[in-house]
């Protein structure tokens, strides 16, 4: 054993390699702490590399923000009710991908939703039902049929005014996916981007098959996590109700909204999604969450290369189902985890 090393230390050395080493960076963008974790022999690489995912992830929240009035997205919606409004490749590109699952997902994925997610946020705040009228306004306002993309012209219209656009189901894994990009065109292949509940990776960890990404218990979300997958050149994302919901009267009201009622989802679960990139996995989570377990799985088996992990509470007891591709994503053994970042806590 002790020849062995000495022999690589030795070889690396002659060789002029330095063997990579783990650096761990965190900021906060889009409500959420991102976090990169990446293998490189090169500090002022790693810091680079990390730098350039950051800035495009920062680059991703001022164009794709509902919170931020100045934001791209809000200044389409200004202009709901009038003329085609010409936007950026990377807002085209997120509502065409929006616009292919609500159509694949029979409505449950609708990124017109943002009415609706407005009442609900309120509701969360108030503790107070939205008003029969609000809901039934946000209705009215919500459906995709209603957004017309024409990608030869690159431009959106919203056909009534009022209307609001909410990516807050798909952009972080969205984003998560862009930062990976900007990681390997630095030359950083070796990488996880984490952006709460969206988490996606690269190359695996040096020597390791894989990334150990742990999923969050759905009864108590700060606890240890129960299941262990490990994952490479991958996307995971974890939708539920664990975090953000509302109870009145007795109901438990989720952040994500059936488009078809307006209403916060009442379902006690936790979706987990593994699929190629983080667009996919991250929009899929919410729709399955939507679709509910039979109607979920069935998208899900329909999408190539997607998995899913569906854990829900009724009636007080918690079952697990899973996707059939579920058997082929590895599992590693608890305790491994790459850190806080692989912590899969839906939020
Ligand atoms: P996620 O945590 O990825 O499941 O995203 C939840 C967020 O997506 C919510 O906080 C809303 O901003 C948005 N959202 C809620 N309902 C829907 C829906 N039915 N389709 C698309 N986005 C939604
Ligand atoms: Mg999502």
């Amino acid at each position: 054993m002790t020849v062995v090393l000495f022999c690589m230390i030795f070889s690396s050395s002659v060789a002029g390699a330095e063997p990579p080493a783990r650096f761990e960076f965190a900021e906060t963008h889009m409500g959420s702490e991102f976090r990169i974790v990446l293998y490189s022999p090169d500090g002022g690489l790693a810091r680079r590399a990390a730098r350039a995912a950051f800035d495009r992830i920062a680059g991703l929240d001022a164009a794709l923000s509902d919170y931020n009035p100045e934001s791209e997205l809000m200044r389409l919606c200004d202009r709901a009710g009038g003329p085609p409004v010409p936007v950026s490749p990377d807002l085209f590109s997120i509502l065409q991908r929006s616009k292919a699952l609500y159509e694949r997902s029979g409505g449950a994925f609708d990124v017109t939703v943002g009415p609706a997610v407005r009442q609900w946020r309120r509701a969360r705040r108030d503790r107070k039902m939205p008003t029969a009228e609000n809901l039934a306004r946000a209705r009215s306002l919500t459906s995709s049929e209603l957004m017309h993309l024409d990608p030869a012209a690159r431009t959106v219209r919203l056909e009534k005014d009022g209307m609001k656009l909410d990516l807050g189901g798909i952009a972080k894994g969205w984003a998560s996916d862009a930062a990976i990009g900007v990681l390997k065109e630095q030359g950083v292949t070796s990488a996880l981007v984490a952006g709460a509940g969206d988490i996606v990776v690269s190359g695996p960890p040096p020597g390791e098959p894989g990334w150990v990404v742990g999923v969050a218990p759905l009864e108590d979300p700060g606890e240890t996590p129960e299941r262990y997958f490990s994952l490479r050149d991958a996307a995971v994302s974890t939708s539920g109700d664990a975090e953000r919901f509302v109870e009145i009267d007795g109901r438990r009201y989720a952040h994500i909204v059936d488009p078809r009622t307006a209403l916060g989802v009442v379902e006690r679960g936790s979706v987990t999604v593994v699929s190629k990139d983080g667009g996919t996995s991250d929009a899929l989570a919410t729709a399955v969450f939507v679709l509910g377990p039979e109607r979920g799985l069935a998208l899900v088996e329909a999408t190539p290369g997607a998995a899913c992990l569906y854990v829900r509470k009724a009636d007080g007891v918690v079952t697990a189902v899973e996707s059939a591709r579920m058997s082929g994503v590895p599992r590693a053994a608890p305790g491994e985890l790459e850190g806080p970042a692989a912590r899969l806590v839906p939020r």
